[in-house]
């Protein structure tokens, strides 16, 4: 049995240190034009895709950490620099979850380097479960997937909304009903590659926050995919089906899987902006005077940064620990996955606002990074599951009963 320790192995910090000069030199200057511009900033991801930082090698090395914290670290630090870049460089991941969470191992060597694609030639990624109608409740999609044996294709119809990447994505990864009637366990994941027919964009969506990345809606409309786009494989399918017909426990839920792996890493973001404002509202406390003396001087401000920098350490431990539990197959018996994503994004909310009363006037107003910080914060209590969500997943975790 290995000592319990948490020091960082070498490489980790070499990964770490390297994701944060390009946080430092790249995102952070570039983070308050794209967010007024509110456009995907190909720029940066190109900056990104040339030093390897936006590459299925590097995702895939973070993905398959042995200890899992790759991830996270890479994560909060991109963050650290700009949430909605950082979303912009690691939304095609979320494609990739997809993909590692409900494919074959084939299907990853296949499609993922297809997330990605290469610095001549970026291809972008995007996950797409969320609907005008299923947000919270996944087990309600109306995307269908009908198999048409006689071709073996399967086509796909329906509207999703709210997509990082989607309709710019040039493979989209799409969850739908194979069976509705099953709710979540009669849903399968396809890939839809680049340039199928049917699949377009819908209107982007202007945004609070994190407008650097691209949000938008995906329409299908009779879009057919190869049987082999089933991520999975048609087999594994039909005894998914058919074990849920009998009414018997699945193993699986294609959303459901993707989601319980990335969580922790959505949470290490919102532990980079929170980590990004304490720092800052740190270095204003010891620099502002008021009333003749440092406004750190009074405990009414020293003891906020107290209690964030407490809060943001116990975020960091909560997504580390998730992030090990998933890596490691550890079983997530009290919801440990939401519990990371739920205090991390909640947190992240808490210290930017902090951060703001810190400055005072100086955190209102856009010429300090504190605002955006503040408006980039609350997207981590709504998407990948909103905080009531995550409370739920734990309560039933801990209860066994069905709260609802
Ligand atoms: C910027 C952005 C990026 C996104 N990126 C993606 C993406 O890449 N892929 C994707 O698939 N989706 C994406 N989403 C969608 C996101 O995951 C959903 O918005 C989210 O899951 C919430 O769904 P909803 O908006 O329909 O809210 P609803 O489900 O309608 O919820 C509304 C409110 O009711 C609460 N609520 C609902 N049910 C319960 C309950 N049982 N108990 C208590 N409270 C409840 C919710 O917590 C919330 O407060 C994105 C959204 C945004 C805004």
């Amino acid at each position: 049995m290995p000592e319990f320790s948490l020091d960082l192995s070498e490489d980790q910090l070499q990964i770490q240190k390297w994701v944060h000069d390009f946080a430092e030199d790249v995102i952070r200057p570039a983070a308050h034009e794209w967010d007024e511009r509110e456009e995907t900033p190909w720029p940066i991801i190109e900056e990104a895709a040339k030093i390897g930082l936006y590459s299925f090698d590097f995702m895939t090395q973070c993905f398959f950490d042995p200890g899992g914290l790759l991830l996270p670290i890479a994560n909060e630090e991109l963050a650290w620099g700009d949430a909605g870049i950082g979303l912009a460089i690691f939304g095609s991941a979320l494609g990739l979850a997809g993909i590692v969470a409900n494919g074959t191992p084939e299907q990853l060597m296949e499609w993922g380097p297809r997330c990605f694609g290469t610095p001549d030639d970026i291809q972008l990624a995007a996950f797409a479960v969320s609907e005008p109608d299923a947000g919270s409740d996944v087990s309600s999609l109306r995307t269908t997937a009908v198999y048409d044996e006689a071709k073996d294709e399967w086509v796909i119809n329906g509207t999703k909304t709210w997509i990082t990447n989607g309709g710019i994505a040039d493979l989209h990864v799409v969850v739908a009903a194979v069976d509705p009637a099953l709710g979540s366990r009669g849903q399968a994941s396809f890939i839809v590659p680049p340039k199928t027919p049917g699949l377009s964009a819908g209107q982007k969506f202007k945004k609070m926050g994190i407008r650097a990345s691209h949000t938008g809606e995906v329409i299908l409309d009779d879009v057919r995919v190869p049987g082999h786009c089933l991520l999975g494989g048609k087999e594994k399918l039909d005894a998914k089906l058919a074990r849920a017909r009998e009414g018997k426990r699945s193993n699986s839920q294609a959303a459901m899987a993707t989601f319980e792996a990335s969580r922790p890493s959505v949470g290490a973001q919102a532990l980079g902006i929170s980590r990004a404002a304490y720092e800052y509202a740190l270095d204003y406390a010891k620099e502002r005077k008021a009333f003749g003396r440092l406004i750190i001087e009074n405990q009414g401000i020293a003891f906020k940064l107290a209690d964030m920098k407490m809060r943001i350490d116990a975020s960091r431990l909560l997504v580390w620990r998730a992030a090990w539990m998933g890596r490691t197959g550890k079983e997530f018996v009290s919801g440990e996955g939401s519990m990371s994503k739920l205090y991390a994004g909640e947190t992240a909310v808490w210290v930017t606002e902090q951060a703001i009363q810190i400055m005072g006037g100086y955190g209102y107003i856009r010429e300090h990074p504190v605002e955006r910080w503040h408006r980039d914060s609350k997207i981590y209590t709504i998407f990948e599951g909103t905080s009531e969500i995550q409370r739920l997943i734990i309560a039933r975790a801990i209860s066994g009963i069905h709260i609802h």
